[in-house]
């Protein structure tokens, strides 16, 4: 009673055990189901993107922040005037 046959692999998607030389899942219909022993990404590849993406975050996070810093202070400036709000909250 064999479970299933050597040359068989479960799909990536379905997990449903397809044929090795299969170009097409026959259940789910993805293309490839097997999942390639050799990794098709280096780690090199996988280090320069994480190091890309980290650097793109960071500008974008300083840009935001900087946004954020000169946003508020015009809209402050325009609403009140510095002094009169604060004499109104001591006054008592
Ligand atoms: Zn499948």
């Amino acid at each position: 009673m064999t479970e299933a046959a050597p040359d068989t692999i479960p799909c990536r998607l379905c997990t449903r055990l397809v044929a090795r030389d299969a170009a097409v899942c026959p259940s789910c219909g993805v293309k490839e189901p097997w999942i390639p022993d050799e990794p098709t990404i280096n780690p090199r590849v996988i280090r320069l993107a994480m190091w890309t993406g980290g650097v793109v975050l960071g500008g974008l996070l300083l840009f935001l922040a900087g946004v954020l810093m000169f946003m508020p202070a015009e809209g402050e400036r325009d609403h009140r005037p510095p002094g009169a709000a604060a004499e109104h909250h001591e006054s008592r």
